[in-house]
């Protein structure tokens, strides 16, 4: 593979490596894989941009699994188990919605915002976060969700 080396400021051969490396994640030492580009002429490494984003992905996954955090594709699951989109399950958790399309995208959530959605994977949780915030809702957005609760 061929790739701009910003050491020799050439397009070299590249090799792609892996290796873990450390990082403090919210305090914690995190150990997880990094991936980054080898130039085969001067022999050395860096990181691309999508390189910095995978090694922080496998970090924060790392940090997850510590620290049980939910992951993204668990809060995307939960939500569509009720029918909703982000805006209105944003809306029945109280939380902001633009922090919660960053959170099916990837942000890690604080501890409580994951504790938070966790537990919305039991229906009589949700049930009860639902009759809260219900009259925040559309007569369509209510059904909807009503028709997913009774089904
Ligand atoms: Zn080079």
């Amino acid at each position: 593979m061929n790739g701009m080396c910003p050491y020799c400021e050439e397009f070299r051969e590249i090799e792609i490596i892996k290796k873990m490396e450390k990082n403090i994640i919210r305090g914690i030492e995190i150990e997880s894989e990094a991936e980054f580009s080898l130039c085969t002429v001067c022999g050395k490494d860096f990181a691309t941009m999508d390189q910095m984003g995978f090694t922080l992905t496998n970090g924060y996954n790392e940090y997850r699994k510590l620290e049980n955090i939910i992951f993204p594709e668990e809060i995307i699951s939960i939500r569509q188990k009720y029918g909703t989109n982000q805006k209105t399950f944003a809306k029945i958790l109280e939380l902001e919605e633009l922090a919660f399309k960053c959170y099916e995208q990837g942000t890690l959530t604080s501890k409580a915002v994951s504790n938070l959605i966790q537990s919305m994977d039991k229906p009589e949780n949700f049930f009860v976060q639902f009759e809260k915030n219900k009259h925040k809702l559309t007569l369509h957005q209510i059904r909807k969700i009503e028709s997913e609760i009774y089904k």
